[in-house]
């Protein structure tokens, strides 16, 4: 059975100090764990999928404008992924499909589905931020497109941490994720 490695968002403007819409300390707790994930499965031959929020200043058609403030903007470092996950991902470039997204959830409007069906993959190992938002709408996704979910609760994060913990809770209760940590 395939299974791949999902890492949602894990980028500066969503973890950094200074990030647009970070998670801050929460989010960069979880970056030794991301990290350590990601060798694991590039040594087994595992898929891994950096799945990168995207997105152009003031797009009048885009639903988040309203919502949040500008972040993940085409071009900033704001793009970049957080510490650690960028050395990585920019020595085994080759390996790492970097995958660009322009909703919460992974699978919207990307070949992420496609790609994961053509290598056999049933597994998806979800880690990321926020739990409660890109990481829960990818979840929903997987779920609905009958992919076996693992959430590593040591591997995600989010700015709210009642959204974390109830997002959590649905991930086990309601889409029959099986949670792990260390
Ligand atoms: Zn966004």
């Amino acid at each position: 059975m395939g299974k791949a490695l999902i890492v949602i968002d894990y980028t500066n403007d969503f973890v950094a100090d200074q990030g647009a819409l970070t998670c801050g300390a929460p989010g960069q707790a979880i970056e030794d764990r991301i990290v350590s994930l990601v060798e694991e499965f590039l040594r087994e031959d595992n898929e891994v999928v950096m799945a990168v929020d995207m997105h152009t200043e003031n797009d009048e058609y885009h639903p988040e404008t309203k919502l949040f403030p500008p972040h993940n903007i085409i071009g900033t470092n704001g793009r970049d992924l957080y510490g650690k996950l960028h050395d990585v991902y920019q020595s085994n470039k080759s390996a790492i499909y970097w995958m660009d997204k322009t909703r919460y959830s992974a699978f919207a409007g990307t070949d992420l589905e496609i790609r994961l069906r053509s290598k056999g993959i049933t597994e998806l190992h979800l880690v990321g931020v926020c739990t409660d938002i890109c990481v829960l709408h990818t979840a929903v996704d997987a779920y609905n497109k009958g992919f076996s979910i693992v959430i590593h609760e040591d591997g995600v994060q989010s700015f709210s941490e009642v959204g974390h913990q109830w997002a959590l809770q649905h991930f086990k209760n309601a889409i029959g994720a099986t949670i792990v940590r260390k």
